[in-house]
């Protein structure tokens, strides 16, 4: 990597000046500083840039979530006009897939209003291309709390990842957050903060953590479920979110850097490099229950595509391929999606309805 991230000095200096600062506000600056950060102009998704996610690896993806939306919203009884949303859009591929797959159903093309929540401006530029074939103008929205009442299927990959999180660390009485200072050599290094108040509300597995045990709250996730649950002005809500991470909340670091596919260092690189860590699941579940609204899942990556059609769209791709390359490539991106070595058992995905919904599919076809 080139020279110093122009967010390292100025986080470093800020250190300086102000003492430790949690892990909590180093990702939210990393990834979302107005000037430098990652989400504010340098991101880069796809094979090109620093990480691959499910779209760009295969428009089967984005095929099945347009295929899903379409039934979804027919389940729903078919509201017209209603707000199709996507969180994070990255290129605009997923979407893009899916409403050329929902020429199917024009009548659900008819009734969308397009939103798309994304906070990078030079994101927005990629969307406004990818979509253009599609004949759909978006309106974007700078967060998820900022979204127009009505009835509304949403859709996020990989956008649950990206926001940050709190890491709490056990001590031998009680816990301690996980914070960023300056070492003697005036690098950034990890260091543990005594909490002021009272610990926040854990998962229960912090029940079983011995000393120097770390596990890692998401706030940003509860006000997302929180504000979905309320801008809607009581009106119908499908939702489904697709990150990788685990069922069941588990301890430890998943604080993760990328930069050009490789995983780097998190303390060098603010700003330049995509900055995530494991989704909780079953703490997402929660915050969705409190919120009012009634979770389905987590089913992994390869069983929701799979129960969607998967293998019969791959087939038909297949059997259209101009050459035996393309179709290779075909069949790789989609191992992709779904082997377990790759997307397919990491990658899960969660729905959430408002209540008196039926679940969307495939949960429906389960109830
Ligand atoms: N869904 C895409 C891209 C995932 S990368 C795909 O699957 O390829 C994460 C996306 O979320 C990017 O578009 C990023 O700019 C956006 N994003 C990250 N944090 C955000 C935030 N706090 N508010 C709005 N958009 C955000």
């Amino acid at each position: 990597m080139a020279a110093e991230p122009p967010l390292l000095g100025a986080l470093k200096a800020e250190i300086a000046a102000h003492g430790p600062m949690p892990v909590y506000a180093f990702m939210a600056r990393a990834l979302g500083d107005p000037e430098h950060g990652y989400y504010r102009g340098r991101a880069r998704v796809g094979a090109e840039g620093d990480f691959l996610t499910a779209p760009e690896a295969s428009q089967i993806f984005g095929e099945l979530l347009g295929l899903w939306a379409a039934a979804t919203w027919t389940d729903m009884g078919q509201p017209t006009p209603f707000w199709l949303v996507e969180l994070g859009p990255g290129r605009g591929t997923l979407m893009a897939d899916a409403l050329r797959a929902a020429r199917l159903a024009p009548e659900f093309r008819e009734a969308v209003r397009l939103a798309l929540v994304e906070s990078d401006p030079s994101l927005r530029a990629s969307q406004a291309d990818a979509l253009g074939p599609s004949g759909i103008a978006p309106m974007w929205f700078g967060e998820a709390a900022s979204l127009p009442p009505g009835p509304a299927i949403i859709i996020a990959n990989e956008f649950i990842d990206a926001l940050p999180v709190r890491q709490f660390v056990r001590l031998e009485e009680t816990w301690g957050e996980r914070a960023i200072a300056v070492d003697a050599a005036g690098r950034l290094a990890f260091t543990t903060l005594a909490l002021s108040g009272l610990p926040p509300r854990l998962p229960p597995v912090a029940a079983s953590a011995s000393p120097g045990d770390i596990i890692e709250v998401r706030p940003d996730a509860v006000e997302l479920l929180n504000a979905l649950a309320e801008t809607r002005g009581g009106a119908a809500l499908q939702a489904v979110l697709i990150d990788y991470g685990y069922a069941r909340p588990a301890l430890g670091d998943t604080l993760q850097a990328l930069y050009r596919h490789q995983r780097v260092d998190p303390l060098t690189t603010p700003g330049l490099a995509d900055l995530t860590t494991h989704v909780d699941f079953a703490s997402l579940a929660e915050a969705g229950l409190r919120a009012g609204l009634v979770p389905h899942g987590p089913l992994t990556q390869a069983e929701f595509l799979g129960a969607l059609g998967f293998e019969a769209r791959l087939g038909a791709l297949l059997r259209a391929a101009r050459s035996p390359e393309q179709a290779a490539m075909l069949e790789a991106g989609a191992q992709r999606l779904i082997h377990p070595n790759a997307m397919g058992a990491l990658f899960k995905v969660m729905a959430f309805s408002s209540p008196g919904l039926n679940p969307p599919p495939p949960w429906r076809a389960r109830a």
